[in-house]
């Protein structure tokens, strides 16, 4: 398809001998040339996309990322913020030799506040390191993932992630309460208040939030952190039909209501992928549709009794057939592992195209289905899986290896689907390289020329992240 053409290099100027001088001055031992590190931070998560950057550095401050960033902008050097590199559009990496800015040494917790729960810390702090962190001070962090071991609180700013506790906790636009930003130029923006209210003028940390490093980097972050539950219980449940997963959902929403904290599902194509490259065991009976369910609260019994007329009501209304619940925290981690996982377990099942999509809770599964019969035997596997509850499916597609073909068959096809009922292109993954060309199908002209002449002002030789987030034309 057009949209995914690499577009041509912009005029930057290349790394030259004195630049790289300026760095190791600058950033002794940590400006990076070593071709062997240097290839982990060329390829992104999912070996998808390549760059060939030869050089990577990694600034401990907020100084030292506004002195590469005054530097790079007045020599038209193009700058990769890179987090984690867990993003699954092909932001995190070079698109040819732009220089590798990595967080990863920038991973001090600067701040917690017992009483309010305000977490302040710099932006590479990885999530589960935060997690464990907080839950040691009984307090825990408003958004979890699957990819929670390597991405960092930056890059899920930057993306803004979304994940398994959104249905709960609602996303990083609520619950991120500050920012600490260096634009292109250098120059440093401290929106790092700790306030949960603060009308005075225009919101300016909400363009940074999602805005996958094109207009900004973003040193350090403050957050709103809620309480540690102090009952938690996942039900691992089987349903035979979408409508049945679906009538699940709505029961659950008013039986389990406040102490809802996830609804997360799966088809049968992701179980047997789980089964046959992660040998994973499906812990209740073969089922088309498995769900995962948790609930959050501070009352062990009342919750336990909350879950079992939940549970009750749909096995005798036949929504549900089978099912099995955890309240010890090796079980809740081995059910949720099924869900978590199911992205690992496709990774092993050959190329896959991954489509990250809203729509309309009764549309989800339909996309699943249309697409299986439209691609027919040219694809390997199309599986659905995601987070119910905040209308969003993972579509994804397997083949044996990197097929154009294939590829050309799903684009723009799952696109104008997606369209056809107003839903979105990309619901949480962001746009970065892959879906760029994209946009107009979840965004007005209008819309995507305003972010143009944001960018433009922010960012006047496009130094940040280029090639990503916009469109090449439009
Ligand atoms: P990176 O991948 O390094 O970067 C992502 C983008 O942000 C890039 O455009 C990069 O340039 C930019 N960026 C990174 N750091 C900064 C910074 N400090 N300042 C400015 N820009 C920056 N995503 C979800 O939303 N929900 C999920 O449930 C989910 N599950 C996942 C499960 C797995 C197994 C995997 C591999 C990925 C999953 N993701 C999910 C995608 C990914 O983990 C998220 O997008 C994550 O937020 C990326 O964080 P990162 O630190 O790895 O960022």
């Amino acid at each position: 398809a057009a949209g995914n053409r690499v577009p041509c290099r912009f005029p930057f100027s290349r790394v030259s001998k004195q630049d790289l001088a300026f760095f190791e001055n600058l950033l002794p031992g940590r400006t990076i040339v070593d071709p062997d590190v240097l290839m982990t931070h060329n390829v992104d998560w999912m070996k998808s996309v390549r760059g060939s950057s030869e050089l990577l550095l990694r600034p401990q401050t907020t100084e030292e990322v506004s002195k590469i960033l005054k530097y790079c902008c007045e020599r038209r050097l193009a700058v990769n913020p890179q987090g984690g590199n867990t993003g699954l559009v092909g932001g995190s990496v070079p698109v040819y030799d732009e220089i590798i800015l990595s967080t990863s040494l920038m991973n001090q917790i600067l701040s917690f506040d017992q009483v309010s729960g305000i977490i302040t810390c710099q932006a590479g702090c990885v999530l589960e390191n935060l997690s464990n962190y907080l839950e040691e001070r009984d307090f825990i962090m408003p958004l979890d993932l699957g990819a929670k071991g390597s991405c960092q609180i930056g890059g899920n700013v930057a993306t803004n992630a979304g994940g398994l506790r959104l249905l709960r906790y609602g996303s990083l636009r609520g619950t991120v309460l500050g920012l600490e930003v260096v634009l292109a130029s250098g120059k440093i923006l401290n929106f790092l208040t700790a306030l949960r209210k603060d009308n005075t003028g225009y919101d300016l940390k909400q363009l940074f939030i999602g805005s996958e490093g094109t207009l900004g980097i973003i040193t350090a972050v403050s957050i709103l952190c809620p309480r540690r539950p102090r009952a938690v219980n996942v039900a691992f449940l089987g349903c035979s039909s979408y409508k049945k997963l679906l009538e699940t959902f709505q029961c659950c929403r008013g039986m389990l209501g406040e102490i809802l904290s996830a609804f997360e599902f799966l088809d049968s194509a992701c179980m047997k992928l789980l089964e046959k490259h992660l040998k994973l065991i499906n812990p209740i009976a073969e089922n088309s549709f498995y769900i995962v369910i948790e609930t959050a609260g501070s009352n062990a019994d009342h919750d336990k009794e909350k879950l079992h007329n939940f549970l009750e009501a749909v096995m005798a209304s036949f929504l549900v057939t089978d099912g099995t619940v955890a309240t010890e925290d090796a079980k809740i981690k081995a059910l949720w592992s099924i869900r978590e996982r199911v992205t690992e377990a496709l990774t092993h099942d050959g190329y896959t195209y991954k489509y990250d999509i809203s729509l309309p809770l009764e549309k989800i599964y339909q996309l699943v289905e249309d697409m299986r019969e439209y691609l027919g035997d040219k694809a390997k596997n199309v599986v659905g899986y995601g987070h119910v509850g905040d209308g969003n499916l993972h579509l994804n597609i397997t083949s044996h290896s990197k097929d154009q073909a294939l590829q050309e068959a799903i684009e723009p096809y799952v696109y104008e689907w997606t369209a056809r009922y107003r839903g979105s292109i990309s619901a949480e993954h962001g746009l970065g390289l892959k879906k760029r060309n994209y946009i107009h199908f979840s965004k007005h002209p209008e819309a995507v020329a305003l972010m143009k002449d944001i960018k433009h002002m922010l960012d006047p030789h496009r130094i940040l992240n280029p090639y990503k987030t916009l469109p090449d034309q439009g």
